[in-house]
Parts: C-alpha cells; structure tokens; sequence
C-alpha cells in the first residue's frame, strides 16, 4: 500500500468513525481552523537576544496591566510569564472575581484594568455593579468576569500596545548593566538573553527581586492557598464563583513547594469527589497562592497606614478591601470605617536600595495584615498601571523610577484612564 493509499484509509476511518458516533445520536463538536503567519526561521533557533526598555516578568493580575500600560506609554516591552497565559490568579488560577474598584458610592481605581474588567463583562453579556450604591457586604461589589475572556482580551490588549509576549519562559540569572539589566531567561527549547532598562517584577512572589539578593519578607506560616473547582453542576464562567479547597501550607517559593501544592489539592478533590458521588464539572490547572513574600521596599505600608486610610505624599494608586486574612479557622474580614480609602506609595514599589527595578502586585512592601487587604485583584490592577508608566517614564529619561518625578507620573496615569489618589 502506498503512503497515499494509507492516508486516504486513515481519513475514511476518521470520517467513518465520526459519522458512526453521530449516528447513534451523540454531539460531535465542530471543528473550524486558522492557518499561522508564516514564522521566522530565526524561531527555530534555541538561543536569542532583545533589547527593550521594560522587561515585565509575571503576566498575572499586576504583570498584564504593567505591561500594556508600558506599551502604550511609548516603551518597548518584553513581557515574559512561565504560564501559556496571562491574568495569574485572576485566570489560571480561577479567582475571576476581581475587586474592590469603588469605595463609599464612588469608583477609587480604573484604568487598565478596569478597561479589561468592564469590557470582558459587557461582551459576556454580564452584570457590573453600580458603583453608587455603597453595598450592604464589600463583595456585592465584586465583579463576576469569565476568566477565559479575560485572558483573550488581554492578551489582545498586550499586542496591540506593541507588547511582546514570551510564554513558558522565566528569568535565570540576571546582572547589571551600565543603563540597566541583562537578563537570562529560559524555557522549553528557548534561551533568551534580555538587555534592558528597567524591569517590573509582577512574579506575586517577587521571584526577581529575590534573585537579585534584595530583601524580601515572609511569615512562617502563610494563609492557606486554594484549588478552585466545580462538582455536581455547571460551571458557568462569569456568572458565579467556583467552589474552593483551602489548601494549608501551600507554598509558591519554588517548582516543588508548587508542585506539592497541587498535587495535594487534586488528591483531595479526588477524594471529595469519591466520596459525594459526584461528577467533577470543572477544574483549575493549579493552586492560587494568597500569600507568599513581599518585598522589603524602600517604606513598608503598615496596618494602621491602611485601616487610616493615610495619604501617602507619593501615592500612586487607591486601594480598598477589608483587612482578609484567611487562617486554619476560615476568614473574618473586618472592613475599613466609612470614608477610608488607602492609599499605595511609589516607595512601597521599590525594593530597598534599588535602582532600576519596581514591583506590582501582592508582593507589594506591606505588613502582613496591611498585606491581606493590598492584595486584592483591583489594587494590583493599580499597582500593574504604576510601575508600567514609572518603569516607561524612568527608561525614557534614563532615570530610575524613584527619581521619576510624581507629577509626570500622575499626568501619565490620568492620561490612561487611572484615578489618581486625592483627586476623584
Ligand atoms: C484563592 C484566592 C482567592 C482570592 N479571592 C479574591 C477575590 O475574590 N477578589 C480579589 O480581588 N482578589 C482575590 N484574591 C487575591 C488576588 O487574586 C491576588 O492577590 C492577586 O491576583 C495577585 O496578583 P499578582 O499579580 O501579584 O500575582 P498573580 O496574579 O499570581 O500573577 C503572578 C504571575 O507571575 C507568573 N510568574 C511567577 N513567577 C514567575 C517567574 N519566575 N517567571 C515568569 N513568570 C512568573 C505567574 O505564572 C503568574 O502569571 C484571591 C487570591 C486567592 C489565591
């Protein structure tokens, strides 16, 4: 038999068999196609190089929003996550549930991220909350999202801010440079040297910041992580949320902690799901952190500078949630007194003693309890905005976003949409 003989057999099988499924009544789903551009052949090859002005490391709920915002604000941007998408917790990990953009009847934060919010709602034909009606719980505000469209606009947003995105990839080793950073990544068949002005480390953990020797801050025991899941009925994105499984002890510090976080949360659902007799609907690829290391930045956000909703002189973002600090015995959040809106300082961003680097997201320079409150998808989306525009703004000017003076930061963030602190 020829080769051609043999794939005409194959393909009258697969149709045969097909047609023999729907036949005895069961759905076939469709199949549609899109042919790839033409790639490269410089893809083909393991090792590469780019020179850029920002290097984001960490798409997640901070990573995303830093990158677009750098984008857009004139810089080239290398935004490099060791996932397959980006949104972090607010997609891969499930918690599509982001929050708290309002504050006592009025929005505190927009911006990009509220862009993404608010447009994936309106194309999932959702519901968003009115945000001059200060809710009866703080979570009523919380906006129901469907993660998957999530992680689709996003992405689009990235690329049309002229962002390029390297999945599966992670930094190894990085060193200064005279202007900057050269940065050593690698992923599967993929090693990538980064020369770059200024990085923004948006890993939740500050994975960078760490690698650089910089001091970090960490508690012995952290708040339980979860593994989101649905047993017994649908899963119906954007419209509710998914159930959780806490799991105690989880640890985001490395490829192991993280590999025995989830293998732990499958195991017990496994069980769970054994045990109730029921069908498993849906399930997320892997654990949600809530907590892990914060930097030690050049000032640290303290509790009673949250709960007072202090003003700081160099605030760059709102934030608003309760103090929500999840423990063996569940949580008990204790919301902020009428009128607080805390605010995020441009120094709780950079890491002590630092030039040329800034964080965003949960790893945010926070005590602990100031920490369980900052962490929430709404402020990081702030924080992502911040450091996108500060890192630009410090490239372009061949400064560090220290020395950025906050005017210009401010006037950039106006200019896409963010709500500067003082100035609703
Ligand atoms: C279970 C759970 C429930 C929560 N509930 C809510 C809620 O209802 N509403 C709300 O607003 N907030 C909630 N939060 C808090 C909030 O979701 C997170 O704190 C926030 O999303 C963290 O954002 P981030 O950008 O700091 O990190 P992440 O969103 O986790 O992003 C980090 C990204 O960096 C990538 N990364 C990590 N290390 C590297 C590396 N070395 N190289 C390259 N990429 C790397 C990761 O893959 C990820 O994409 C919850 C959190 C958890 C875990």
């Amino acid at each position: 038999m020829s080769d051609k003989d043999k794939a005409t057999d194959r393909r009258d099988f697969l149709q045969a068999g097909f047609l023999g499924t729907a036949g005895v009544g069961l759905a076939v789903a469709s199949t549609t196609s899109v042919t790839m551009a033409e790639s490269d052949p410089a893809s083909q090859t393991p090792e590469l190089t780019n020179e850029v002005d920002v290097l984001v490391v960490g798409g997640g709920t901070a990573g995303h929003v830093a990158a677009i915002q750098a984008g857009r604000a004139g810089a080239s941007t290398l935004l490099v996550e060791r996932n397959s998408q980006l949104g972090g917790t607010t997609t891969t990990g499930g918690v599509s549930f982001p929050g708290l953009f309002d504050a006592w009847g009025r929005q505190v934060i927009a911006g990009i991220g509220w862009e993404l919010v608010k447009e994936s709602v309106e194309m999932d034909e959702g519901t968003l909350p009115d945000f001059a009606k200060v809710p009866e719980r703080h979570w009523h505000n919380q906006v129901y999202t469907n993660q998957f469209l999530y992680a689709l606009l996003a992405e689009e947003k990235c690329i049309e801010a002229g962002v390029e995105i390297a999945y599966y990839e992670f930094p190894q080793a990085a060193r200064k440079t005279e202007d900057g950073w050269e940065v050593d990544c690698v992923g599967f068949g993929t090693r990538r040297k980064v020369r770059c002005k200024q990085i923004v480390d948006c890993t939740g953990g500050a994975e960078v910041v760490g690698m650089l020797g910089f001091p970090r801050l960490r508690e012995d025991e952290r708040q339980p992580g979860s593994f989101l899941f649905m047993m017994g009925k649908e899963h119906q994105p954007g419209r509710n949320q998914i159930h959780r499984l806490y799991v105690h002890g989880a640890d985001s510090t490395n490829s192991r902690t993280a590999t025995r976080a989830n293998l732990t949360g499958r195991k017990s659902i496994l069980e769970k799901l054994r045990k109730e007799k029921k069908r498993l609907m849906h399930l997320q690829p892997e654990t949600g952190f809530r907590e892990s290391y914060r930097i030690e930045g050049e000032t640290i956000i303290t509790v009673n500078d949250y709960t007072s909703g202090r003003h700081f002189e160099d605030a760059i973002s709102n934030a608003f949630y309760p103090v929500d600090l999840h423990t063996k015995t569940g949580v008990k959040p204790k919301p902020l007194k009428p009128g607080t809106v805390p605010t995020i300082p441009l120094r709780a961003l950079i890491p002590k003693g630092s030039t040329n680097i800034i964080v965003a997201g949960r790893c945010v320079s926070s005590d602990r309890l100031a920490n369980s409150g900052l962490r929430v998808q709404a402020s990081c989306m702030g924080m992502g905005q911040a450091a996108g525009t500060a890192a630009a703004l410090a490239a372009k000017s061949g400064t560090t976003p220290l020395s950025v003076p906050l005017p210009e930061i401010h006037e950039v963030l106006r200019e896409h949409g963010q709500i500067i602190p003082g100035q609703a």
